[in-house]
């Protein structure tokens, strides 16, 4: 199975202010790595600038992840700076300008031609992407793989593009958006009601993301299905919506139905969330990192 989505290099600035440079970020590589938790043949494609630290894409080969999707092109890796709460929580404190992630964005060529074919047809887990840049994305893999089921996540910069993110969500097998997301796309926050309203307008499956309050599941057959969340004695939030996506596609690539592919999703994300993954990454200890 494929993921396709960005790599950026998260710098985490430490207390004393010093900044350990270089863990691998970005929604493509948690939900990789969330992937090949599961599925042995895990893919990402994605794009790297010239900067990227040696070592970073060595250690994805490492852990199984077949890389032959990244592309280099010239110019930065989109990096960010990120600072740690105590809670968990991070916040970024310097990103890299919106232009240049667009620039970055994957395109359609980047897909390795051989991810596509149709025996047996891929499972394709589209994460958050500028919104023409996913569109894109998915109708190339559509055209190229008929067969394929395609998972796609949603982007913060999608807010206010409602027509355009229906349009594309009605293209893809199961659309995962948060609450928030959902909410603002339905025009109310009842998330039942507000998923049913996206299956009318021809979203086959929808799963929407409620953090500590668990994930929702609408495919129409029947009444929508509470999935809980696992509880977790929570270190680091980062990318629990993204590894929480790459599960469950790799789930669906290994043939579960939905609902326990959703459930897989839920559990690797409290795995995930309860261990400092990024701080990890980053090849720093966390308790000294964040004091
Ligand atoms: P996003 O990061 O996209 O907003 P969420 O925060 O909703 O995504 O997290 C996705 C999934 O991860 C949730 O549906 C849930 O299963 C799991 N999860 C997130 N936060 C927690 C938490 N505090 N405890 C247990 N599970 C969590």
């Amino acid at each position: 199975m494929l993921v396709i989505g960005n790599l950026t290099i998260d710098d985490v600035v430490l207390s004393d202010g010093a900044v350990r440079m270089g863990s691998p970020g970005g929604n493509a590589v948690y939900a990789v790595l969330a992937a090949r938790l599961w599925n042995p043949a895990a893919g990402i494609v994605t794009r790297r600038g010239d900067d990227l630290p040696p070592g970073i894409l060595d250690e994805l080969e490492r852990l199984g992840v077949d890389t032959s999707g990244v592309r280099a092109v010239p110019g930065p890796t989109v990096r960010n700076w990120v600072v740690y709460e105590e809670d968990g929580r991070r916040h970024w404190i310097y990103r890299t300008p919106r232009e240049r992630s667009l620039e970055v964005a994957v395109r359609p060529e980047d897909i390795p031609g051989e991810w596509l074919g149709d025996d047996p047809p891929p499972v394709v887990h589209v994460a958050a992407m500028p919104l023409t840049a996913a569109a894109a994305l998915v109708d190339h893999v559509r055209g190229r793989a008929p067969g394929a089921l395609v998972t796609l996540d949603t982007h913060e910069d999608w807010a206010g593009e409602t027509e355009a993110v229906l349009d594309l969500a009605a293209r893809v097998d199961v659309f995962l958006p948060s609450r928030e997301e959902l909410a603002e796309l339905a025009g109310y926050d009842d998330p039942a009601r507000a998923a049913s309203w996206l299956r009318g307008r021809g979203v086959p499956a929808v799963v929407v993301k409620r953090g500590a309050g668990g994930a929702l599941v609408d495919t129409g057959e029947g009444p929508p299905v509470e999935v809980p969340a696992v509880p977790a004695a929570v270190a680091d939030v980062t990318g629990a919506g993204d590894t929480f996506c790459g599960a469950t596609a790799a789930a669906l690539a290994a043939g579960l139905p939905l609902l326990e592919a959703v459930r897989r999703g839920a559990a690797t994300a409290s795995w995930a969330i309860a261990e400092f993954g990024s701080l990890a990454l980053a090849g720093l200890d966390p308790v000294s990192a964040l004091r």
